[in-house]
């Protein structure tokens, strides 16, 4: 057979399946309860992806379980950075596609909780259709949407790898876990609301005790500003959190720089995050990137307070991370710090990231874009 094509794979992955539709199709293969437990384990405990592997389940079933259902590879081609700081991972789809994730250690309170220790930045979509000009993601358009197991799998490959480095306590101690990630940023390649279902099902299977058991509150979704998927998102019964790319708090700068602004401008999507903000009482958190002569003129600090205010939110200041191809700068650590210095003394709450690695955000999608170019030059010494 040849390869599968990735839009519409010629069976499902079984990683892309609720427990309520495992449990009926274990029920029609006539297994007991405890057998759904087992395999469960398999998938997100051992995350292993290999029928043979799964020794305490029947060769049989394992043939049924084989007949209806895929375990698609997500094989790692790239890795980039060293354990102590952030490391970027280069995955290879079913298809020949690629995405990245990023791996953030100890990252005190940047997006979750106190306690963060491992936030792993994963992507939803291969490219991005959206076309911010500063970003690499869209620079070669949108290929396709990430299905659910391609979203989950992203976390599993990680966590397959045991804890590549332990986070340190105050006093330097490597502090002891059974696992690698801690929180999720879903602020990798693509515009997740844009694959909006396949996302959420994969949120609830990395969400759920019997799946990949990552609280709620420890997951946030980032978005451009698609104002109907942020409501609808606010009207999901889990506490999954909310941040906004915003980078302009006017029409003005955004229309220069993100084309989504021109469907849903400011007003809109201030409206949407307000709606947010009223149904789940859950501090938003509003993306800035500082670029050069664009966005970080002091004159913008005080409509982004004022809607930092009228949200309850929180603004992370991001310096720009230079992109092979754009024009685009960082201004000068002076500038940002005069920036994020104008917000505090309006009453925001601000941070301002200045050292390098941590800027967990920045520059998702050139690595694939590096690779990709590379590949072209000179395809055998890549993959
Ligand atoms: N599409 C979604 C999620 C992925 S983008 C969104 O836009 O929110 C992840 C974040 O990285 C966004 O805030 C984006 O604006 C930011 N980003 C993109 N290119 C960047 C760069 N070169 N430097 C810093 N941040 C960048
Ligand atoms: Fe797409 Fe987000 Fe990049 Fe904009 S910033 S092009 S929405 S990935």
């Amino acid at each position: 057979m040849s390869s599968i094509p990735a839009a519409q794979p010629a069976k499902p992955d079984i990683r892309s399946q609720t427990y309520d539709e495992l449990k009926v199709v274990m029920a029609e293969l006539g297994q007991p309860g405890y057998r759904l437990d087992q395999l469960l384990n398999w998938l997100y405990r051992h995350h292993t992806s290999s029928w043979d592997k799964m020794v305490n389940l029947s060769a049989s079933l394992r043939a049924s379980l084989g007949e209806r259902f895929a375990l698609y590879p997500l094989a790692e081609v790239r890795r980039q950075g060293s354990s102590d700081v952030t490391q970027k991972f280069l995955w290879k789809l079913s298809d020949g596609a690629m995405v990245e994730s990023v791996l953030i250690p100890a990252n005190p309170s940047l997006y979750g909780e106190k306690s963060d220790r491992h936030t792993l930045c994963i992507s939803t979509q291969v490219g991005c259709a959206y076309g911010c000009r500063f970003c690499a993601s869209g620079l070669d358009g949108w290929k396709r949407n990430l299905r659910v197991e391609e979203i989950v799998g992203q976390v599993s490959a990680i966590e397959a790898q045991g804890l590549l480095s332990p986070a340190k306590d105050e006093a330097g101690n490597p502090i002891k876990s059974d696992r690698v990630v801690n929180n999720i940023v879903v602020m990798g390649m693509g515009e997740p609301m844009a694959n909006y279902d396949n996302l959420m099902k994969a949120l609830r299977i990395i969400n759920a005790p019997w799946g990949l058991n990552i609280g709620a509150r420890k997951i946030t979704v980032s978005t451009s500003g698609l104002v109907p998927q942020i409501k609808k998102f606010a009207d999901e019964p889990e506490q999954f959190r909310l941040a906004i790319s915003l980078h302009g708090a006017t029409d003005e700068v955004r229309d220069r720089i993100m084309p989504v602004n021109k469907k849903y401008p400011v007003n809109l999507l201030t409206d949407a995050c307000e709606y947010y903000q009223n149904r789940k009482a859950r501090m938003i958190t509003l993306e800035y990137i500082l670029i050069a002569g664009v966005n970080d003129d002091i004159a913008e600090v005080r409509p982004l307070a004022r809607m930092a205010k009228r949200l309850n939110a929180k603004v992370n200041l991001i310096p720009y991370n230079q992109v092979d191809g754009l024009t685009w700068n960082r201004p000068s650590e002076e500038r940002q710090l005069a920036f994020a210095e104008g917000l505090r003394s309006a009453g925001t709450l601000v941070t301002l990231r200045l050292e390098k690695g941590h800027d967990i955000a920045a520059a998702c999608g050139q690595l694939r874009l590096k690779t990709e170019k590379e590949m072209a030059d000179s395809p055998l010494t890549t993959a």
